[in-house]
């Protein structure tokens, strides 16, 4: 990977994230814990970073996009979102990747497989929206030797998968496609939210990316506040992934409302964005 330093990059440039997946509380737990679905959540999500004037940029499922194309459409009347691909199904049926992992080299499934699953969801969104998605995050942040090519033959330009404290600016992954890293600390497996209950001397574990650390959500974003000021001073990028749900279910959207109301100081950005700041 080359290290790509935005010369052009003279204030800090934020972009704010967030995943939506379609309906499915045996596999994402967490909708138990909420009155609405993750896509109705985007709706509300986007109506506060509307009301802030800022940016964002929602990496949904294709199958959401199909099952719940109504609502999309009230949110597609928001001119301050920008829509990303995050696979067509989040890896389902369970029990195929499972034999992918065990059979093969590859997580996400054999290359044509992975193809087929790609493919589905770019068309899925553009049958909405009638635009060509060039922004795109695995579920899962999950990846593997194959995901890059096809990605790029099927025109994404700029990939959001490397959770990553380190890292300032945006690399190029091949010559067409960009990696923006997610550099602030993101929401889902660190705060307490759903089934991720606070409980005295318990130290669990919310997956590896938690590595044991959560928090409330008022920590959490006083956490994150220093981070991106951290970034500011060296006039990087930062990638913040905040998911309508996890802040639906934290507190209804209370302290979103407030990370929001933070950043519409800053200059924010969406992630396709990248590629026009690489470029000039
Ligand atoms: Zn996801
Ligand atoms: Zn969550």
């Amino acid at each position: 990977m080359n290290f790509i330093r935005y010369s052009l990059f003279i204030e800090l440039m934020i972009f704010l994230t967030g995943d939506v997946h379609f309906k499915n509380k045996r596999l994402f737990t967490e909708q138990k814990f909420m009155a609405i679905t993750e896509v109705e959540a985007s709706n509300k999500y986007i109506q506060i970073v509307h009301k802030y004037g800022i940016k964002a940029t929602l990496f949904f499922t294709g199958k959401s996009f199909e099952e719940e194309a109504d609502v999309i459409r009230d949110i597609l009347k928001f001119k301050n979102l920008e829509i990303g691909g995050h696979t067509y199904n989040a890896y389902q049926p369970e029990i195929l990747y499972r034999l992918f992992r065990r059979f093969t080299d590859s997580a996400n499934g054999p290359e044509w497989w992975q193809e087929r699953d790609i493919k589905k969801t770019l068309r899925a969104i553009k049958n909405v929206t009638g635009e060509t998605v060039v922004s795109w995050r695995n579920h899962a942040y999950r990846y593997d030797r194959y995901t890059y090519n096809i990605l790029k033959k099927y025109g994404i330009r700029v990939v959001s998968n490397n959770v990553t404290t380190k890292k300032r600016f945006p690399e190029k992954i091949n010559d067409t496609i960009l990696s923006l890293p997610i550099n602030v600390m993101p929401d889902h497996e660190h705060l307490y939210h759903g089934e991720k209950k606070y409980r005295k001397g318990v130290k669990e574990s919310f997956g590896k990316y938690s590595q044991g650390i959560f928090y409330f959500i008022d920590k959490w974003f006083e956490i994150i506040k220093g981070e991106i000021e951290s970034i500011e001073k060296e006039n990087g990028c930062a990638t913040i992934l905040a998911h309508p749900s996890c802040m639906e279910i934290s507190d209804e959207m209370e302290t979103f409302d407030k990370l929001c109301s933070f950043l519409s100081q800053y200059k924010t950005a969406f992630v396709r964005e990248a590629i026009i700041s690489n470029e000039q």
